[in-house]
């Protein structure tokens, strides 16, 4: 069986250093909070290149968390893309504001600016940009947007931890930026994790204050807040697997150019673009196709594991049935039914990756004959 994603694999390539990790952080009790909490948000700060690291619960608090700190009038509007996970627009409804959905382009399948700008109104506050699959979103159009329009722009950078677009990583480019190290992300932990990140000395202060009960000491709640903080035992292993993290981006790298040195050409479906000026960083390769079903059907029966990120948009979701935006004639509405994440990530071998894309070239051939 070719994996979609093999996260024992990963494990057993740095065991020991993992469990010394685990081992040191309950030697020394320093399950909440502590030192290896702040050595991991300094590390990741510095990976990512902003000022302030602020480790939370999860990926969703990160964005929720931070959208509060923003202070924006009660319900204002925030655009979100049609195709993301759930958290993405959650994070909005749960922060007090209005979700506004807006499509995605063909290109990198991100949010698509200039049907960002039509849907902004007096009531706009903000955009959440999420850097989907792994790719960057494109944020010189978006910048342009938010300035000309006054916005914030809130990045959801939960796919893509190491993304560049035009030489700025990815988590650097808005107000404030959300990551989540949900297990299967590029930098996963072995449980819920995440991080909010900013260069705003105020908004990291108030994000720190609001995951931890509206307190910097003790006692000292100045208002209330919340539970949402990221534990010892977590922050320990990702300072471990942060320093794999570039080895590992390369390996998705490679990996993504081997499928498309051998599907290029491959007629029936539509490979990933990289927009000039991005580094994707590959947290999923999503091929599109009409006929999707069958050959995630075909790829199964010959031992490859393969996802649908995600076979509902959000406007066709129940949760969002009250936004009426189910029938709109948007991509994001489309290609839930044709989008197939292939298997991804370092664990595949070389042999692997051509048996993937043998079997597509495999299928598509089939087809043409019939
Ligand atoms: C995973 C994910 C989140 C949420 O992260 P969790 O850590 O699972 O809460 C948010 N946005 C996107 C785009 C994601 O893929």
């Amino acid at each position: 069986m070719i994996k979609l994603l093999d996260l024992n694999w990963q494990y057993r390539s740095i065991r020991q250093e993992i469990d010394d990790a685990i081992h040191a952080v309950i030697e020394e009790s320093g399950f909440i909070g502590g030192k290896h909490v702040r050595e991991f948000e300094q590390a990741f700060a510095s990976f990512v290149g902003t000022k302030h690291c602020v480790g939370v619960a999860n990926g969703t608090d990160a964005l929720e968390i931070a959208i509060e700190a923003l202070e924006l009038p009660p319900q204002s509007e925030i655009i979100v893309p049609g195709n993301s996970f759930i958290a993405s627009a959650e994070a909005v409804t749960r922060a007090g504001h209005r979700v506004v959905f807006c499509d995605c382009n063909e290109t990198d399948y991100c949010l698509e600016p200039k049907d960002v700008a039509r849907r902004i109104t007096r009531r706009t506050k903000a955009i959440v940009a999420v850097h989907l699959y792994g790719h960057p979103a494109d944020m010189a159009a978006i910048d342009e947007l938010a300035h000309a329009h006054g916005l914030q722009v809130i990045e959801d950078c939960a796919q893509a931890h190491g993304a560049e677009f035009r030489g700025r990583q990815v988590g650097t480019m808005g107000r404030i930026a959300a990551f989540s190290f949900y297990p299967g992300k590029n930098l996963g932990a072995y449980g819920d994790a995440g991080a909010i990140v900013t260069n705003d000395d105020a908004l990291a202060l108030r994000c720190r204050m609001i995951g931890n009960h509206g307190r910097v000491a003790k006692y000292n709640h100045e208002f209330e807040g919340r539970n949402s903080r990221l534990d010892g035992i977590q922050a320990a292993i990702l300072a471990v697997k942060l320093r794999h993290l570039k080895d590992w981006t390369s390996r998705r790298i490679e990996v993504a150019r081997y499928y498309f040195q051998r599907l290029e050409g491959c007629s029936g479906m539509v490979l990933p673009k990289v927009r000039p000026g991005a580094r994707h960083v590959f947290h999923l390769f999503v091929i599109r196709t009409e006929r999707r079903d069958a050959l995630q059907g075909y790829l199964e029966a010959e031992g490859v594991q393969t996802g649908i990120h995600y076979p509902i948009s959000l406007p066709k979701l129940k949760a969002y049935a009250s936004h009426g935006m189910a029938d709109e004639a948007m991509r994001v509405n489309q290609y839930d039914g044709e989008v197939l994440s292939l298997p991804m990530g370092e664990h595949l071998s070389d042999r692997e990756v051509e048996l993937v894309a043998s079997v597509i070239l495999e299928f598509f051939r089939d087809r043409s004959v019939e």
